[in-house]
């Protein structure tokens, strides 16, 4: 089934508002099987309203309307799609009552406007709205469905969840399942280079990357009968990419890179201490949100200044004068620093260049240097980033985070 979604007002155009309900929708229904082919936009104008809706019915067989639905003079959706399915509006008693109670209850006069709301297109099935007045519908003529929702988000996405979805549902001969492998380490292009073969010669089950914020996630989707057939199709899939990806795929289950990496240190029973200063205590926030983590988690020392890396950490002065903050060495002796001042297992240190300021000749905006301490030794990292200093202080995290994962992996295997 090929789907249209057709929003409809004016600050649409204007910008004034992103078309949500477009994205939201189109991220929904092909777990129903129905495919979303077009996206359109038209402002609150009945003339062009009714040009955008027979073109979407002339390639279409599906028609998604949002927006538009309320009582007031711009709201002609309804009056429009039902004049060109040539469908009479009729009073719909139940959203009649409705209304008249949501105004009683708020102690509000109901103005005739509000009435209009009651009419629908002769023989639709009524969305019920539980979240504001205007309901929506959903009319089946000759072979193609057209369907009505308001433009709120928060009254269009119930609605939309609650009966849309169970409509195709009911109507799809197949279920669809999805899974995501996230990746960190590999960069998207990378990641299809070497599942091409896979990605053109899959039908059932198909497979997408999308590139996330410095990650890559893939996506596997099969069709199973609606009936029957219990057969995995989706792991045979994910243990080939599992093959080729190696330890880059670090989830199968939509649990981030900070909620593995911090699954894998509570396991392991060592403790952490953090010594940040391009992360300002990024590090120690996002491991602090894992529930649990003060089991292993000892503290974070944020340490911007040279002053406070030598006080705190016993970096030496030498190693700044000679190297500069941002440095191999610099990152080495913070990660020993912070992991001898805590008395940890492991110390983690991170120092970088975040911008627009602060780069020179020789270390530019983004360049970043890791270490991890243990009783073995040190092993620093140096990260090239990119993008703007929010961007460059996230995806610093994301690589300590990985870093640490890589680490109690290969320790667990010894
Ligand atoms: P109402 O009963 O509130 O008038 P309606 O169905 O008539 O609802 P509109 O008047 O078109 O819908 O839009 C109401 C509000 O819903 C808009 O001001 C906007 O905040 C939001 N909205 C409308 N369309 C969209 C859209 N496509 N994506 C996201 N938000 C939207
Ligand atoms: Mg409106």
């Amino acid at each position: 089934m090929k789907a249209e979604i057709l929003a409809v007002g004016t600050e649409l155009l204007m910008g004034q508002i992103a078309n949500t309900n477009a994205q939201y929708i189109s991220s929904r229904l092909p777990d129903v099987g129905v495919g979303v082919y077009y996206h359109d936009v038209v402002g609150d104008n009945p003339e062009r309203l009714k040009q955008a809706l027979a073109l979407a019915i002339s390639r279409s067989d599906v028609i998604i309307l949002t927006g538009g639905l309320g009582p007031t003079q711009d709201d002609l959706t309804k009056e429009t799609v039902s004049a060109a399915v040539d469908r009479k509006l009729v009073l719909d008693q139940e959203t009649y009552n409705n209304i008249k109670q949501f105004f009683q209850k708020r102690e509000k006069p109901m103005t005739q406007n509000n009435m209009k709301q009651a009419y629908l297109p002769e023989g639709s099935l009524v969305i019920r709205n539980k979240n504001g007045t205007a309901p929506g519908c959903i009319i089946e003529q000759d072979g193609k469905v057209i369907i009505m929702l308001p433009g709120p988000p928060s009254e269009m996405k119930p609605m939309f969840d609650e009966t849309v979805m169970p409509y195709f549902a009911a109507k799809s001969e197949f279920r669809l399942e999805s899974r995501f492998l996230n990746i960190f380490g590999i960069g998207e292009s990378a990641v299809e280079d070497a599942l091409i073969d896979l990605i053109a010669s899959q039908t059932n089950p198909t497979i997408a990357p999308y590139a996330k914020d410095g990650e890559v996630a893939l996506r596997i989707t099969a069709r199973y009968p609606k009936h029957g057939n219990d057969e995995d199709l989706i792991t045979p899939v994910e243990n080939e990419i599992r093959n080729r990806l190696g330890q880059s795929v670090y989830s199968n289950d939509n649990r981030s890179l900070v909620e593995v990496a911090s699954k894998l240190l509570l396991e392991s029973g060592m403790t952490l201490a953090l010594a940040e200063s391009c992360t300002g205590g990024l590090l120690a926030s996002k491991l602090t949100d894992i529930p649990g983590i003060s089991a292993v988690f000892d503290r974070s020392i944020v340490t911007y200044s040279n002053r406070s890396k030598v006080e705190e950490l016993g970096v030496s002065q030498q190693t700044l004068d000679l190297y500069g903050a941002v440095s191999e060495q610099t990152a080495r002796e913070m990660a020993e620093g912070i992991r001898k001042a805590s008395n940890t297992d492991i110390g983690i240190s991170i120092t970088g260049i975040a911008g627009p300021a602060g780069a020179t000749a020789e270390k530019p905006v983004g360049l970043v240097y890791t270490a991890l301490s243990d009783c073995n030794g040190t092993d620093v990292k140096r990260l090239d980033l990119w993008g703007n200093r929010n961007r460059i202080r996230y995806t610093a995290c994301l690589h300590v985070f990985d870093i640490l994962r890589r680490y109690l992996l290969a320790r667990g295997k010894e």
